[in-house]
Order: structure tokens, then sequence, then C-alpha cells
């Protein structure tokens, strides 16, 4: 699977020598905006161990944050984005399109809850496919208002940040922010003050209750939620939830969108979190373990609301780069193999 042994190796102090001058060197002139977990400068990664620049070998928890599911250099993903990348880095998929491309939304519309028609549009970064997201809520609804949750995360660009609960880190002293972002409770069953039983049915109520209202049905042109919350803490919507609020989206004529860009991806043991429920998005947002390391999001939903938007009115230079698409079709090549092993072993009698 990978040549770098699977074994935990500690040779140095963490952070070692060479680490350590790495970051005398990076503190000058990397902005301090930017920052890091753990001080240990990588020299190669493999599966689920990081190499770092003293020779130690470390146990990576943190996956490059929920990205690299597949382990890190998954062979699949190496070879097809190196191959990608003998054969050409770039055209602009809107300029002289290719196949790489195309395959991926063909693979999202595939692996993406739902049997309605699917589309799809490729992007850089989750923040950027949620943006897009709204875009195409609002293109179709020819409305507004967008409908987020407490504790929610989408992302640091100005609207992603409007839409992020959490002021520390993401959102202090970068205001202001962009308006018609309205804010809801979600189910919180560990938190709820009346227990996880009634977290689900009463938390939506509330939510239901404010966005009618404090904003209006008519006026919601999408409710984005995360399926399973990554940043706000890993908070899992006691059961009931995610069904209401879709429900409610459902019969007002408002897009639902899963951010799955963190829960997406058999992250959760299935392809998405939203499957636990049953439920079907409108719009699906993803990225992180999509490309197993590389940059590439997507926001895929049902053809016609994706076809709102007029033509030209989304893409951009790099979305969909053709080594981020392969690298992505490694990803999937690999999560599909391991899903179909799990359920051969699992329908085996035992
Ligand atoms: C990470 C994340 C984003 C933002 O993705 P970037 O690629 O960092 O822009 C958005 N939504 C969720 C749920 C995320 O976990």
């Amino acid at each position: 699977m990978t040549a770098l042994p699977q074994e935990r190796r500690v040779l140095t102090a963490i952070p070692g020598p060479k680490s350590r001058e790495l970051q005398t060197r990076r503190t000058a002139v990397v902005a301090q905006g930017v920052g890091s977990v753990l001080p240990v400068f990588t020299a190669r990664a493999g599966g689920g161990i990081i190499e770092d620049v003293d020779g130690n070998r470390l146990i990576d928890f943190g996956s490059g944050i929920a990205v690299t599911s597949v382990g890190a250099s998954a062979e699949a993903v190496v070879r097809r984005a190196s191959a990608q990348l003998a054969d050409f880095t770039h055209t602009c998929f809107m300029v002289t399109p290719y196949e790489g491309y195309v395959a991926v939304a063909e693979a999202l519309a595939e692996l993406t809850p739902g049997d309605h028609a699917k589309k799809s549009a490729l992007f850089n970064s989750g923040a950027e496919a949620v943006e897009n997201a709204v875009k195409i809520a609002r293109a179709y609804t020819k409305r507004q208002a967008v409908v987020v949750f407490d504790h929610g995360y989408h992302g640091r660009t100005n609207l992603t940040m409007a839409l992020t609960a959490k002021n520390m880190p993401y959102k202090h002293g970068f205001g202001p922010f962009a308006p018609e972002v309205y804010r809801v409770p979600v189910a919180y069953g560990y938190r709820w003050p009346t227990g996880p039983e009634n977290a689900g049915p009463e938390a939506a109520a509330q939510a239901i209750d404010q966005i009618s209202k404090q904003v209006g049905a008519e006026n919601v042109a999408a409710i984005i939620i995360e399926p399973l919350l990554g940043e706000g803490g890993f908070i899992e919507p006691a059961k009931g939830f995610l069904p209401a609020i879709s429900e409610f989206a459902r019969d007002n004529g408002i897009v639902f969108v899963a951010d799955e860009i963190q829960s997406g991806f058999c992250r959760t043991g299935q392809w998405f979190a939203c499957e636990d429920e049953g439920i079907v998005p409108d719009l699906i947002t993803t990225a992180k373990g999509i490309a197993g390391g590389l940059p590439l999001a997507a926001v895929t939903g049902r053809a016609e609301i994706m076809d709102a938007a007029h033509s030209g009115g989304l893409g951009g230079t790099y979305g969909g780069n053709p080594v981020a698409c392969a690298g992505a079709l490694g990803a999937i090549e690999t999560m599909r193999s391991s899903t179909s092993t799990r359920r051969r072993r699992r329908s085996r009698p035992s």
C-alpha cells in the first residue's frame, strides 16, 4: 500500500533539531495568522504515518484535517495523479475541457444520495463549494436569505465566515460579514436542556419557528447544515432533527444543502453522513476526503437546481484541475474497493 513502514518511531525530542531550525525560518517569513498544531516538519507521509525531517515516524491522527481518509500518498491517487501530471497539468475546463472532470461528476452523481438526475460543478476548496451552493440556490429560488446553525463551520472566505458560527479563531476582527445570513439552533443532544431524547424534535421546532417568524420561509433560498458537525465539535444532530429540517425545506421551496465537506467520502462509515437518516439533500458540498490530498471540491445536486445558474456564472481558473480530478478518481477507486470488500465480508456467514 505504501513504501513507508507503518510504525511509530521516535528518535529525537519532538520537535527534533531539524524541525526547530525550520520553525525558526518559518516564523521569519510565514504570516502568524497561519497556525500549525505541532511544529514538526514533514519529510514523507504514507498511509497513516508521517515521517518528519528528523527521521521520526509519527501516527497521523490529523490526516490533514479529514483529508487523507484513504491514507497519505495512497497508491491509486499517486498513480493516477502522476500519469495526469505527465499528460498535461492544466488547460482550464472552461477553456478546453478534459475527461477527468466529467468522470468525477459522473462518480458524484452515482455516489451521492438520491436517484434523481444530478449535475456537479467543481472547485478548489470547500469554502468555494459552499459559496457556489449559495449562488446556485439564490439563482434557482430568486430568494436571498440563507439559514445556518449553531456550532456550524463552512469556511473562511467572507461569505462562509458569515455562515460559520464561531468567532475565535475564524471571524474575530475580520468583519463586516455578508448580509442575509440567519443562525438557528441545532439538536446538540449532549447539551440540550431537556435531554438528548427530546433534542431532535424540540430543536427542529425551535429552528423552524425562528425561521418562520424572523426570516419568513418564503424569503429563504437555502438551509445549509453539516449532517455531522466537524469544527464546532463532533456533534451528531439528535435523531429526527435532520429529517424535520429537510422536510420543512421541501415544503417551503427552500434548497436543502448538506455540507459534507468533512463528513463525506466514507468518513462516517457510509459514503455520506446524511445517509444515516435517509436524507436526500437538494445540493451536497464535498471537498477534503474527495481527492486523497489534492485540492478539489464540488457542488452536486438536482439537475434543475444546478442548471439555474446561467452559462459562465460558475467556475474559476483552476476549478476541477485535471491533476486533482485524477487524484479524486484514485481516492474513489480506493474507497470503492474497500467498501465492496467490507460488504463481502459482512455478507459472508460467520
Ligand atoms: C473544512 C470545511 C469547509 C471549508 O473547506 P476548505 O477546503 O478549508 O475551504 C467547509 N465546510 C466544512 C463542513 C468543513 O469541514
